[in-house]
């Protein structure tokens, strides 16, 4: 049985906590696509891990945490990753790499940086991690794959090879240092060392955890708005954050897919640059950035202040729908006990006729949001965990979201530790 874990929204819904939540009845959890870029956080008797290539299953001994063939494999960041997490105490954990998935190599990092310079002004405001270039590496066939670090001569003839078209660039487009090949292999055989352990045929693996019954995950990145296909693009990620590519990224047959849980958080919140109907700004936001996720909404990769904005009802349904959501987990509702009345966008006017259907990126770009204002519960819910025991307002709040959205909200999460949560 796979299930489907993935955000509705911008990303950062709270994705990693309701993983790490079902990873515990998982027998595999499955990294199926992004990299390194953005990250989840995961608050259990470990304390609180800051995860941004490590499956969330990694805290559960009997997990096998997999790294799949649509991830960006960012090595350095893989080794520093698993050693603060076994500076916290947790045992090492079972993981797998899968050989086919591709290496972020040193060059893509600086060509991220360098093409955000170059852009000024019109930057993406990328979290320079390499990912764009890596997914137009993978794309263009010049990507890397793990396998292909044993192979060390067919290596260092690929290396010179791609590295003749990378000079051009670096000293023609962006007047920078020229790479070395030989450099670049030494770099490339010291990432070899770190990932050996870990390295399988994962497909193998999974096509034989699916006829034996396992229960598995699938663990998204990001979220719908954010896929290169349906979300706001250009202002999107490199690679599918839609359920329906973990079954590609993973290498899964798409029928076993059989539960997606999209994450859906109770107000907005952005990262980058692009359109966000909803957003809010100044005193406002300030006020529910500070009461936001675990401790204030930042990044959990890079640290910065991450947009805020209300509810927003209709690009929230279009992500569900993308999605194919059987289920929405709405996440972090006890941030909004402060408030006397919580607007949610429930409509976008657009050219001046008002709509309920997310529009395309040129048009949502003039979307301005039409609001209704729902009443505040103006009490401390966090920690709450079952429906009757939270004030009759908030109860309202979340039915007045699940009708929107269409799609039955099972779980409800009012905190960010594993057990503040409820089953509906
Ligand atoms: P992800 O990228 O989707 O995994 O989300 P992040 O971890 O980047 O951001 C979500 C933030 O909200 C984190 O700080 C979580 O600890 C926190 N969080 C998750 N669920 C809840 C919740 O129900 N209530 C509160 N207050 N915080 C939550
Ligand atoms: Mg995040």
């Amino acid at each position: 049985m796979v299930k489907a874990i993935v955000g509705a929204n911008w990303g950062d819904e709270g994705k990693g906590k309701i993983t790490d939540m079902f990873a515990s009845e998982s027998d595999i959890v499955i990294r199926f696509q992004g990299g390194a870029n953005a990250g989840h956080t995961i608050i259990n008797e470990y304390g609180k891990l800051a995860l941004h290539l490590l499956p969330s299953g990694i805290c559960h001994s009997k997990v096998t945490n997999i790294i799949a063939n649509g991830v960006a494999l960012n090595i350095p960041k893989f080794k520093e990753e698993i050693t603060n997490v076994l500076a916290k105490g947790v045992p090492m954990p079972n993981l797998m790499i899968s050989d086919r998935a591709q290496i972020v190599m040193p060059y893509h990092i600086l060509f991220d940086q360098y093409e955000e310079e170059r852009l000024g002004g019109k930057a993406f405001g990328s979290t320079k991690s390499g990912i764009a270039p890596f997914y137009s590496d993978k794309y263009a066939k010049i990507g890397f794959q793990v396998c292909e670090l044993f192979e060390e001569e067919a290596l260092k003839e690929k290396l010179v090879s791609v590295l003749e078209l990378k000079n051009i660039l670096l000293e023609h487009l962006y007047h920078k240092p020229t790479l070395d090949a030989d450099a670049l292999f030494d770099e490339l055989m010291q990432y070899r060392e770190i990932v050996t352990p870990f390295v399988a045929d994962t497909t193998a693996y999974l096509h034989q955890a699916i006829k034996d019954g396992k229960k598995i995950l699938l663990e998204g990145q990001l979220g719908s708005m954010k896929d290169p296909d349906h979300g706001i693009y250009p202002m999107v990620t490199s690679s599918s954050t839609l359920a329906g590519y973990g079954t590609v990224g993973a290498g899964i047959p798409p029928y076993e897919i059989k539960e997606i849980v999209a994450v859906v958080k109770a107000y907005s919140s952005a990262v980058g640059a692009g359109a966000f109907t909803s957003e809010i700004f100044d005193d406002e936001a300030n006020e529910m950035r500070q009461r936001g996720g675990d401790a204030g909404e930042y990044g959990a990769t890079t640290g910065r202040p991450r947009r805020m904005g209300w509810f927003d009802c209709v690009a929230s349904r279009y992500g569900c729908r993308v999605q194919g959501a059987t289920d929405v987990a709405l996440t972090a509702i006890d941030c909004l006990g402060y408030l006397d009345e919580i607007p949610v966008c429930v409509a976008y006017e657009i050219d001046g006729v008002e709509t309920l259907d997310f529009p395309n990126p040129t048009k949502l770009d003039r979307a301005k949001p039409v609001w209704k204002k729902l009443k505040g519960w103006k009490s401390d819910i966090r920690g709450i965990t079952s429906f009757d025991k939270l004030p009759k307002e908030a109860q309202e709040y979340v039915l007045f979201i699940e009708k929107e959205l269409g799609v039955r909200i099972s779980l409800v999460s009012t905190g960010p530790k594993r057990e503040e949560i409820m089953f509906r």
